[in-house]
């Protein structure tokens, strides 16, 4: 067998770089127990990670119990680039301005706007643009761009768009055309369960549900992301629940998202209310001063969730659902009603959360793709200067 030492070299770099990421600070010594390296090539390895200026050297650590000279710990160099994160949604562009360590230096939001294929990309590039401005001195300055959408994407392409018309231009090839640091696109769900996965979570198998407009999820498989062979996996607001039900963009009737997606639950409180422009804040208002109707669309909610959820867990077998809703997130209660309306023994030992990250998940899974990508791990633990 012929043996790529370029490649082993490779990957005992990625492996010394995650432990020293995921463990930091950390001695040497320890690294070379964790990873069974031998300590000549974790010093020749860690020198290199030292002279890109990737890592950095900390101060002592304490000496071992059967004393010692005291070691030197190594952590990740905060400053040794940047990302930025775009999330292009329907009616708002938010972008982020990150360390590579996963710390958030700036965020804006432009709200009210539509956002459609002969606009997204004079709104991505001002985005950047914008973030551009922000003078901060790091080794590597911007490392990439990730471009969250609401949709499919697969291999930097965006395959189908249900709530606005992206997936009728090459979003990739335009915005990349303005700048020199590499772009990336993913789903916003996916970003969400990276996100989770990255930050938050010790769980290896998560699963984020997002409701939003429409409804998907992102998994987690054994501490990576699981996207089918074509970026269709997790599409479950397109699962059909209901014969012959109401019609969805995707060409079924009956699906999920069209009886419990953000969109779906507003319209339905703004008819049966009589009140016009319904927001998420609205609803919660609403909902605390004891609206009976108010009660009634949250409690629908969270049946038909229940639903989609059970199909889910007997899909999947996750250990954990993180569930980003802004309607969920204002109106907790609701994690009750769910787990409630759910008797199977399929959910024996799995847990229902609210997303900790909450509006900020897809923008921080969207530098956690940066960060993969720029220091060549695959296995990342960051985190969050929010919680
Ligand atoms: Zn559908």
């Amino acid at each position: 067998m012929i043996v790529d030492k370029h490649m082993i070299r490779r990957k005992n770099r990625s492996m010394l770089l995650e432990n020293i990421i995921c463990n930091e600070p950390i001695s040497r010594a320890t690294l070379s127990k964790q990873t069974n390296l031998n300590k000549a090539t974790v010093s020749e390895i860690t020198k290199e990670l030292l002279d890109a200026q990737i890592i950095k050297e900390i101060g002592e650590g304490s000496s071992t119990s059967v004393g010692g000279r005291k070691p030197t710990m190594l952590q990740l160099n905060k400053e040794v680039g940047l990302s930025i994160s775009i999330d292009i949604g329907a009616n708002y562009i938010a972008s982020a301005l990150f360390y590579t360590n996963g710390m958030m230096i700036k965020e804006t939001i432009i709200r009210n706007i539509s956002v459609y294929k002969d606009n997204v990309v004079e709104l991505v590039v001002e985005a950047v643009r914008q973030m551009e401005q922000i003078k901060i001195s790091t080794i590597y300055g911007i490392t990439g761009i990730t471009l969250a959408v609401h949709g499919i994407t697969y291999k930097e392409k965006v395959v189908f768009t249900s709530y606005y018309d992206l997936d009728k231009i090459d979003l990739y090839s335009e915005v990349k055309s303005h700048f020199n640091y590499p772009v990336y696109i993913e789903n916003e769900a996916n970003l969400s369960a990276l996100a989770e996965s990255t930050f938050t979570s010790e769980h290896k198998n998560l699963i984020c549900l997002s409701v939003h407009s429409g409804i998907g999820i992102g998994v987690i498989n054994n501490g990576q992301l699981y996207t089918g062979i074509n970026g269709m996996a997790g599409e479950i607001g397109h699962s059909i629940i209901m014969p012959e039900g109401l019609p969805c963009r995707c060409g079924n009737r009956g699906c999920l998202e069209q009886y419990c997606s953000e969109e779906s639950i507003l319209k339905q409180y703004a008819e049966k209310s009589g009140k016009a422009n319904v927001t998420p804040d609205i609803l919660k208002e609403d909902y605390y001063k004891g609206d009976p109707v108010a009660y009634e669309v949250s409690e629908k909610m969270s049946k038909f969730l229940a639903i989609g959820i059970n199909n889910i867990v007997v899909s999947y077998a996750p250990e954990i659902i993180y569930i980003n809703s802004p309607i969920i997130r204002r109106i907790p209660e609701m994690i009750e009603d769910i787990k409630n309306n759910l008797d199977s023994t399929f959910m024996d030992g799995v847990e229902i959360k609210n997303s900790t990250l909450g509006s900020k998940a897809i923008l921080h899974g969207a530098c956690a793709v940066c960060t993969r990508k720029f220091l060549d791990v695959t296995r990342l633990k960051l985190c969050s200067s929010i919680s």
